[in-house]
């Protein structure tokens, strides 16, 4: 169970992590800030705009809205390591887009 005590969508004035997908957000862009309750202990939650869209959207089929930080690929509610055919024509699009391509080590 989760209590939302505030849910704000401020401008990053320094770098934050994602706690969806674990990407940067960088300074200047809005972001969505949720600070609450979870499970007896005080957190606050910063995310991509579309990560929390994707976040929402995942915690509505699941009741107690847990979910694993970083492992999710961004603005989508697959987890990384998804290959299914929807990921396989997302990673295609954004290879096409070549907006940032991180290599493989
Ligand atoms: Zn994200
Ligand atoms: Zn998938």
């Amino acid at each position: 169970m989760s209590t939302t005590l505030s849910l704000t969508e401020p401008i990053a004035r320094k770098v934050h992590r994602c706690s969806w997908c674990g990407e940067i957000i960088p300074v200047k862009t809005r972001y969505s800030r949720w600070v609450g309750i979870f499970e007896g202990d005080f957190q606050s939650n910063k995310m991509h705009l579309e990560c929390h869209k994707a976040q929402q959207k995942y915690t509505e089929s699941w009741d107690d809205g847990l979910y694993t930080p970083h492992e999710h690929k961004r603005g989508s509610t697959h987890e990384k390591w998804c290959s299914c055919e929807e990921c396989r024509r997302n990673s295609l699009k954004s290879l096409d887009s070549s907006e940032s391509i991180v290599k493989d080590m």
